[in-house]
């Protein structure tokens, strides 16, 4: 079974996110739904889509850098360790207050997490 989160509120929803560099996308006026966040990364996929022409890779891959693939890496162990510091003050009947800081972290921390670039 899928995990829902427990809020109903809307940022708790699956937000679309940027085929480029997997940013929310924060929908603007009604019409067509907009595929990248910004004009820069629009762009940078259609130059990515041109230099995968012939190559026989999907043009629609996402190909991380080395770099961009370890920086990912990095996000997401910082979001696992502050998961981890979650787990622990539980563990250790730490107070209100605690929880909500170290919940507040790993919040932002995943949300860094889920971009790709
Ligand atoms: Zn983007």
């Amino acid at each position: 079974m899928p995990h829902t989160p427990r809020s109903g509120n809307a940022t708790a929803q699956r937000q679309l996110s940027c085929l480029w560099c997997g940013r929310e996308i924060v929908e603007s006026e009604a019409g067509r739904r907009r595929r990248y966040c910004r004009q820069s990364c629009r762009q940078r996929a259609y130059e990515n889509r041109n230099s995968l022409k012939g190559t026989g890779i999907p043009d629609d891959s996402v190909v991380l850098s080395a770099q961009e693939a370890a920086d990912l890496a990095d996000r997401w162990f910082a979001a696992r360790c502050a998961a981890e510091d979650v787990a622990i003050a539980i563990e250790e009947g730490a107070e209100h207050a605690e929880l909500a800081a170290l919940s507040k972290t790993l919040l932002e921390l995943t949300r860094e997490a889920e971009r790709l670039r």
